[in-house]
């Protein structure tokens, strides 16, 4: 029943529950331009559905996602001029130049999109497991709950793979803890399941095998709720991170990360807007495996 290419849509319960599911396993559902194009009109579909009460978001194989394509075959072929490119590079900023460019591109399709999904006239649950890197991290947080099975481990490396101060939707403090948020930027180790709970960003930690039905479950008993007290519920929670600064921190988060971006262009002469082996960084090849924060492991 699913158009898209790239991910599947489906409704339940009566159309009350919408299902979107990054059908992208080979990947780890890594995120390219046609993915997250597709992303925000399944978001938007299932919004504009007033049969719709919880959307699910969920991803096909091992992983939810290990965070943005930067080098599958789909995603060279969407970027590289021709016809096979993905509309999207001709338009928002993407025929600018110098700095104005990524700036643009990374502002409509990792920021405001994801600011979009977050205040979704829906409830929403993100169900993760294996893989949730860097972008992946965004798209979660973009829900307005989170369960996992107890595959699921959470990272942000750019900080140590690629010379980047974390991804562009900096929830990172919100989410983890100012000095959590620290020491997992610069160290790039990850975050257990466990913790992720024990933090509370984690809502459930189903076995491994049961996240889909678990997940479904969970979501019924919201579906539930009267529509506007559920609504109301998010958007008084909501407002609160706001008004405590959630979105003007995310904004100038997002400064800081173009100026990095910036950074690496002028030192590669640009060359590159991270950093690569050419400047001094590591190659993937040698990169140490992602490892957990443990308590006495230094
Ligand atoms: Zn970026």
């Amino acid at each position: 029943m699913s158009e898209y290419r790239w991910l599947l849509y489906d409704v339940t319960d009566d159309g009350t529950i919408a299902t979107i599911t990054l059908n992208r396993p080979r990947q780890r559902n890594a995120q390219h331009r046609g993915l997250l194009v597709e992303l925000d009109h399944a978001f938007l579909r299932a919004e504009a559905d007033d049969a719709v009460k919880v959307v699910i978001l969920r991803g096909a194989g091992p992983a939810f996602s290990s965070g943005h394509d930067l080098g599958s075959a789909d995603a060279r072929a969407d970027m590289t001029p021709g016809p096979g490119q993905h509309p999207t590079y001709q338009a928002y900023g993407g025929t600018r130049t110098g700095v104005e460019q990524l700036w643009l591109q990374e502002w409509h399709f990792f920021l405001r999109n994801t600011r979009r999904w977050r205040d979704l006239r829906k409830i929403t649950i993100a169900a993760v497991q294996g893989q949730v890197y860097a972008a992946g991290l965004m798209l979660m947080w973009a829900c307005d709950l989170i369960v996992a099975d107890e595959t699921a481990e959470f990272a942000d490396v750019v900080g140590a793979r690629l010379g980047m101060c974390g991804v562009e939707y900096f929830a990172h403090p919100w989410e983890f803890g100012p000095r959590k948020a620290k020491e997992l930027l610069l160290t790039g180790d990850s975050l257990t399941v466990d913790e992720a709970y024990r933090l509370g960003m984690v809502s459930k930690v189903f076995p491994a095998g049961r996240l889909e039905e678990d997940t479904l479950a969970f979501a019924r008993r919201i579906a539930r709720l009267p529509g506007p007290a559920a609504l109301m519920i998010k958007e008084a929670v909501n407002q609160t991170q706001d008004n405590q600064g959630f979105y003007n921190s995310l904004q100038a988060a997002f400064t800081l990360h173009e100026l990095n971006h910036a950074h690496w262009a002028v030192a590669s002469e640009g060359g590159a807007y991270v950093w690569t082996p050419e400047a001094g960084g590591l190659s993937y090849k040698d990169a140490e495996p992602i490892r957990p924060a443990e308590r006495s492991r230094p």
